[in-house]
């Protein structure tokens, strides 16, 4: 049986996140921040959680955080994603407030841990798409 080619999903910007992903491909991790209340938010979206106000602006994280919890990824989906694993998948805490998904990586999945320091690095996965992930701080 042929194999079907695999195209990794990638995020597709919208009207909210827009500035989001053009922030990754300059390298910076931007977070909206509501124009009424002042609530750091993530994801991107139209109305503040905590307020509903529509007004926004986006702000540069520092790109610090802490890993809050995680998984470790050993067994690859699809036989073309065997050299990916073991990969680490994580809910990151930014010192910001707002929590993320995203991958640690640049040290061996033993080595994460809840709580452990990260700092964001910027990898470009397409032409378009440049994602946010995270390693240790040192
Ligand atoms: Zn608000």
């Amino acid at each position: 049986m042929a194999e079907i080619p695999f195209k990794q999903p990638l995020p597709i910007p919208d009207e909210d996140s827009s500035p989001y992903w053009e922030g990754c491909r300059k390298s910076r991790l931007m977070l909206q921040r509501c124009g009424t209340c002042g609530t750091v938010r993530f994801p991107p979206q139209h109305l503040c959680p905590s307020c509903w106000s529509e007004n926004a602006d986006w702000v540069q994280a520092s790109g610090r955080g802490e890993v809050y919890t995680f998984g470790v990824v050993r067994r690859a989906l699809r036989p073309d994603w065997r050299e990916r694993v073991p990969y680490v998948v994580a809910l990151v805490c930014l010192e910001e407030g707002p929590k993320l998904f995203t991958n640690i990586v640049d040290c061996r999945p033993e080595e994460v841990a809840i709580g452990m320091p990260v700092v964001v690095i910027f990898d470009q996965v397409s032409e378009e798409i440049v994602l946010p992930k995270f390693r240790p701080l040192t």
